[in-house]
């Protein structure tokens, strides 16, 4: 009661400033037809990059693109001259939360603004180099109608792939989660919940599999899903495993049967095994098997099948905090060494890796949290969103990978891994001009993907500065 008396008097402020003009305005539009001239042009395919590179945009895709004497660039285009910079594909972040939710006060106190917290997020991330994401669990309604805004040209913000659910796990307030729900009680838990969960909950795992096949029919057919997500392990208990074998196949098998790409989340060696054997499109968190080293038959597996792999990297530095915040013996850092020591198998086996950082803006004052103040404190916190990608584009260099392998794992591998390769992930003609501009060679040190000058997306360079705006979480 004392928080739906909180919430209610927060909508009522809220409604009060939203009618006051803080409202989202179509974004300008720039010239037709460009031509990026000068620059040194990486295009994500793995090809050499191109010195002196002509990249050709007419209607926010690519018409031409090569070195400068062999590109004709239409009369009447706007020419914008990038001599000493360098060019690459917008980044893809194969797993990102764009509502987090992670406290209580913003579950509450942001009830009514779950979009803007959305479009907030997809904001950071854009402004960051990150063109496209992938949100693996989240308020369904709400990030399709922004979306739907992005796609529209209605708010600024990176491209938004969603999934809706964990199907089989519950919404933030319950114990595979953050755990409110005495604070909260039944009623208002079970609506914040239901947000999440859109009919895919934590019953569906009482179910046999003919009938989770006929939920996941329904739960496909309730919205615009563009990919599922199930939960092969659980969330709380890690150890779990959560569908079983022939459920697994029953999902995965719906899922391809509407034409949706399916990843699980898996977080030991046999709920990701039987989320391989189901089918999986891609493995997302691949890399975290808990307290068991990922089998070498598995990483074998994963390695010569070229089965799409999202790794969540942590730089040395961010291990070394865990290691002092824990000490060795603890689950947590023993999980994060072994979860270190598969990235660095998996490298080595040559394995098709995706940048994934399970990332999501977190309230300004999430510090002051007490059940949350030590864990985001730590150095180099991989689930920043706006920093999280350059954090592990930095661990990718510490685990080996040769830098034009990390650019593609940060590029086409997660287009490709979510049928998406034919639009976004490379500089190709035909395929929408999501461009970065940095001012240094990001090939030549991973610290160079954070030198970002430009922005462009579908064509348009992004007023990045501007950017987040409306600010929710965030503080200036
Ligand atoms: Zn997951």
């Amino acid at each position: 009661m004392r928080f739906d008396l909180m919430r209610r008097a927060t909508q009522w402020i809220l409604l009060a400033i939203l009618s006051m003009g803080v409202q989202a305005t179509a974004i300008a539009r720039g010239p037709v037809v460009q031509a990026l001239v000068g620059a040194t042009l990486i295009d994500g395919t793995g090809r050499p990059p191109i010195e002196d590179a002509s990249l050709v945009i007419a209607d926010g895709r690519i018409t031409a693109i090569g070195r400068r004497p062999d590109v004709k660039v239409p009369s009447g285009a706007h020419v914008v001259d990038l001599h000493g910079k360098y060019l690459m594909p917008g980044m893809l972040d194969a797993n990102v939360h764009l509502f987090f939710g992670v406290t209580i006060d913003a579950l509450i106190r942001y009830d009514d603004r779950y979009e803007d917290v959305i479009a907030e997020a997809a904001q950071v991330a854009l402004k960051n180099g990150v063109t496209t994401v992938f949100d693996t669990w989240g308020p369904r309604q709400e990030l399709t109608r922004v979306r739907g805004q992005i796609a529209a040209g209605q708010r600024q913000g990176s491209r938004i792939f969603l999934g809706g659910n964990i199907i089989g796990l519950t919404g933030p307030t319950s114990t595979d989660f953050y755990n409110y729900r005495t604070l909260l009680g039944k009623a208002e838990a079970d609506r914040i919940d239901a947000r999440w969960e859109q009919g895919a909950g934590p019953e569906l795992l009482w179910l046999t599999p003919d009938n989770v096949r006929e939920r996941i029919r329904a739960y496909i057919r309730s919205g615009h899903v563009d990919f599922l997500k199930y939960a092969s392990s659980g969330h709380a208990q890690e150890q779990f495993i959560a569908f079983s074998e022939a459920a697994q196949k029953a999902i995965v098998d719906e899922g391809h049967r509407a034409g949706l790409t399916v990843q699980a989340h898996s977080t030991s060696p046999e709920s990701l095994r039987l989320e391989i054997e189901a089918g999986a499109d891609l493995l997302q968190h691949c890399d975290a098997t808990g307290l068991a080293e990922m089998p070498e038959p598995t990483l074998t597996l994963i390695a010569e099948h070229k089965i799409p792999c999202a790794a969540l990297f942590e730089t040395q530095k961010h291990l070394a905090w865990v290691l002092a915040q824990d000490g060795e013996q603890s689950d947590g850092y023993r999980s994060a060494h072994i979860k270190h020591e598969n990235d660095r198998r998996l490298v080595a086996a040559g394995a098709m890796l995706l940048m994934t950082t399970d990332a999501g803006v977190l309230p300004a004052d999430i510090k002051e949290v007490p059940k949350f103040s030590a864990a985001v404190s730590g150095d180099d916190l991989p689930i920043e969103m706006g920093q999280g990608h350059f954090r592990w584009l930095e661990a990718a260099s510490e685990l080996g990978m040769k830098p034009m392998d990390a650019l593609e794992a940060a590029t086409i591998n997660t287009a490709r891994a979510y049928h998406q390769s034919a639009e976004v992930g490379s500089l190709e003609v035909g395929k929408r001009a999501d461009v970065l501009v940095l001012s240094a060679d990001p090939l030549a040190d991973p610290d160079n993907y954070r030198r970002i000058e430009r922005v462009m997306k579908d064509g348009q360079f992004v007023d990045i500065q501007s950017l987040p705006n409306p600010r929710v979480l965030t503080k200036p």
